[in-house]
């Protein structure tokens, strides 16, 4: 209808705006970070954790920052080339091992022979897995498994299940997956999964989450090959 096309006109202007901005606090961010590092090295013993929460703090606002600009336009950023989807998992696979061995999270995966190549920027994609599967080994803090199936279905579409045993995730909290800045979370941003939606969609395919409290999670990305 129209009310919604321009709903979206209107947002769309505001992703340019945040998109923009966010990139212009880039740079003045990597000289902040830059000067901390250096003086946190050359500080006294008493005055050392000051700067490590100020680098914490500013790791935060980078990853918010670094979020913000593929929420946007993703597009404008995206660099397409042929991707092996299994490599490209092998890569993601050792850094979430380090975040799942503190909760004892154990991490498997499953890869069919036939996977199709893919047409994707590989570095978007590996940022959507990396959400995923760190939403995955949060929902299980006591421990448990997160398993990855890649497979093609019958119309060659290359398939990713992220399925873990967490604490699921009630209808009411379904309702506003995707949400920006909607979390459950004390630290969360609520960003990841907004990312998420926004790349597979402009990767031409889906993403779909179904859970159930105290099974477990199942978020499904599908894309063309
Ligand atoms: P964040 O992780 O920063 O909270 P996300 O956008 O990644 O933001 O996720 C939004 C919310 O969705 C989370 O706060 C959580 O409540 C819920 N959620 C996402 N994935 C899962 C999962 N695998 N299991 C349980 N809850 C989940
Ligand atoms: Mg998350």
């Amino acid at each position: 209808s129209e009310q919604h096309l321009i709903r979206s006109e209107k947002l769309s202007v505001i992703g340019q705006l945040a998109a923009g901005v966010a990139h212009e606090i880039r740079n003045p961010l990597t000289a902040l970070k830059g000067f901390t590092q250096l003086l946190h090295r050359r500080t006294t013993d008493q005055n050392r954790h000051y700067f490590d929460m100020m680098l914490t703090e500013l790791e935060r606002i980078n990853y918010i920052v670094g979020e913000f600009m593929l929420l946007s336009k993703p597009h404008q950023w995206q660099q397409i080339s042929s991707c092996d989807m299994s490599s490209l998992l092998d890569d993601i696979i050792p850094i979430m091992q380090s975040q799942a061995i503190i909760t004892n999270v154990s991490i498997s995966a499953e890869k069919s022979p036939d996977l199709p190549i893919v047409q994707c920027d590989a570095n978007q994609i590996k940022q959507v897995l990396v959400n995923l599967m760190k939403n995955a080994i949060e929902a299980m803090p006591g421990g448990g498994e997160l398993h990855v199936h890649m497979k093609k279905d019958h119309k060659g579409f290359l398939v990713i299940d992220i399925i873990d045993q967490g604490v699921g995730i009630p209808q009411h909290v379904i309702d506003r997956l995707g949400e920006p800045f909607y979390t459950t979370k004390d630290t969360g941003t609520g960003l990841g999964l907004t990312v998420c939606f926004k790349i597979i969609q402009s990767h031409g395919g889906t993403l779909s989450i179904t859970s159930e409290p105290n099974i477990g999670t199942t978020a499904t990305i599908r894309l063309p090959a």
